[in-house]
């Protein structure tokens, strides 16, 4: 069950369409399709963080946001 990664460098922004290197890991869980203790990832930029978010928030799907470990783009 790990982070989802492309083959290559830097995991990739799930957002359709970007090809942002991903900062966030949106953990996410349908309860219609999943058992309760399953947790799909989604993965976002910085750009996309709050889109996705909001997208798995308003289908009460979202269950954590996490930084996603050893990005080389985070700032600071
Ligand atoms: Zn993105």
């Amino acid at each position: 069950m790990s982070i989802p990664r492309p083959p290559g460098d830097a995991p990739i922004c799930s957002a359709r369409g970007c090809r942002a290197p991903a900062q966030w890991a949106l953990r996410w869980n349908n309860p219609r399709l999943h058992t309760a203790d399953r947790r799909k990832t989604w993965l976002a930029c910085a750009d996309h963080r709050a889109s996705l978010g909001d997208f798995l928030d308003a289908r009460g799907f979202l269950r954590e946001v996490a930084p996603l470990a050893g990005s080389p783009t985070l700032d600071g």
